[in-house]
């Protein structure tokens, strides 16, 4: 069967080097599978590999095991929409106005991300990937913005930023009868136009979609981005995974160790797939959360960090990150330098061969991941809340966060994680600043008005959820 050229420096050297060469080559010429394990308001400290004793995660695990953790990795925003816009373009969501958590408007063109943009889906769909969206979608509802439109063959999931997980909830037949924010986490399930009924909680029902569309595309590169809800709210979980944390005695925190398990079943299905259909190797597979755990809210723990979902502290923003490729990457090793979830994009189309429509913001993680590049990926990594006048600033050991629109706090991570102690340090708090500064000018104000303003965005579009005009 005839691939496109996938061309990795490394596998060519080894094509030189290896007595197998022509089976090497023959893996140099493969396209890589990627597959994105997204979960949802996951703290740092909820998985095994970063220390979590209650809820263990040995498929999560095993992605560490085969592959690296990175210590310090970021998302680019501290919620849902904003975060996932950034992993899903490979840019500061800000250049482009998504610098709120959308509303649920399915008539509003403007209330997602902008048609300008260009997702993964579709820079790979030029090199010939088969591609799926699973799970939460969070990145608009009107229907130019949903996932068959923005680069995905196939979606399975929902729109809103999160959803109702046992079957019986979903009693809404799809968005016509949709009345308000919230109620559109009742709506049924939406597998590419059509709305359908599972039988499953949700959190199965999402594995094992997955699971068939990497079956269904063996013989072909393929794009999988696997959004699972868990472990959003609202906190359900089955007496399956219940059973396992008899011992939590914290209702709160059982259940969303129930979820956090769930979630991890998933991933040891996925990955017993890729193993038994022999792509293992070929396979990319990134996981991380999309943001920080809110931890009174769901019961999730972010460890040393400090705050969590919301907070530009890095409670909010430093997330839990694995990423295995058997063929290319070293196993069992971590990664300690500062990088950000803008990096996968990157990385992906380098190594698919194809030409992204706009100018990144990531980088390519290999050179660094194998060891080849000691130096930063980063020199600077921003952040910034628009409505409240936040921001923060990365600089290798040092950032610089202003966490209310207030004052500005100088911490040195490496000896400071927690963001206990702030240093005085002017001149590095000017840098900093002045970087942040040069940033800030190149990204736009918000294009549309987001969650927090849902009374307000009702207000002006009385027709909001008319469904004549759907
Ligand atoms: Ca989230």
């Amino acid at each position: 069967m005839y691939r496109n050229l996938f061309i990795l420096p490394v596998l060519i050297t080894m094509t030189f080097c290896s007595q197998n060469s022509q089976k090497e080559k023959e893996k140099a010429d493969i396209k890589s599978n990627v597959i994105i394990i997204l979960t949802d308001d996951q703290g740092y400290n909820d998985v095994g590999f970063n220390g979590c004793k209650d809820i263990p995660t040995p498929n999560l695990d095993r992605i560490a095991k085969k592959g690296i953790v990175c210590t310090n990795a970021y998302v680019s925003y501290a919620v849902c929409g904003p975060s996932r816009a950034g992993l899903i373009t490979g840019r500061y969501q800000d250049r482009f106005g998504f610098g709120r958590n959308p509303l649920f408007a399915p008539k509003d063109p403007n209330q997602g991300l902008p048609l300008t943009e260009q997702t993964l889906a579709s820079a790979l769909k030029q090199g010939d990937y088969k591609t799926m969206a699973i799970g939460k979608w969070h990145l608009g509802a009107y229907k130019k913005q949903r996932p068959l439109n923005r680069g995905f063959d196939e979606f399975f999931g929902f729109l809103t930023g999160g959803h109702m997980y046992f079957p019986e909830d979903l009693t809404l037949a799809d968005i016509s009868e949709v009345k308000s924010q919230y109620a559109a986490y009742k709506t049924r399930i939406l597998k590419n136009n059509t709305r359908v009924d599972i039988k499953e909680y949700l959190t199965d029902a999402l594995t094992n979609e997955a699971v068939s569309f990497i079956e269904r595309n063996k013989e072909n590169p393929f794009f999988l981005y696997l959004a699972y809800n868990a472990p959003h709210t609202p906190l359900q979980a089955t007496e399956k995974y219940l059973n396992r944390f008899k011992n939590i005695q914290n209702k709160k925190r059982r259940t969303y160790a129930a979820m956090v398990s769930a979630v991890d079943d998933g991933v040891g299905k996925i990955l017993n797939k890729l193993n038994e259909l022999n792509i293992e190797g070929n396979t990319i597979v990134f996981y991380l959360s999309d943001n920080g755990g809110p931890e009174k809210h769901n019961g999730s723990d972010n460890g040393p960090l400090r705050e969590g979902k919301g907070s530009l502290y890095e409670g909010g923003i430093h997330v839990p990150f694995a990423v295995q490729w058997p063929d290319v990457l070293p196993a069992g090793k971590k990664y300690d330098k500062p990088i950000i979830s803008l990096d996968i994009f990157s990385t992906v189309v380098k190594y698919a061969g194809v030409k992204p429509k706009n100018k990144l913001d990531g980088v390519d993680l290999v050179p660094y991941l194998t060891g080849k590049d000691s130096s930063y990926p980063h020199d600077y990594l921003f952040w910034r809340k628009f409505d409240q006048k936040a921001y923060a600033v990365r600089n290798r050991d040092m950032k610089l966060v202003n966490a209310n629109g207030e004052k500005n706090e100088l911490f040195n991570l490496t000896d400071d994680i927690g963001e206990t102690t702030p240093l005085n340090n002017k001149t590095k708090t000017d840098e900093l600043l002045k970087m942040k500064n040069h940033w800030d000018s190149q990204m736009i104000d918000p294009v549309f008005l987001g969650l927090r303003h849902n009374k307000e965005y009702n207000k002006l579009h009385p027709d909001r959820f008319d469904p004549e005009k759907y």
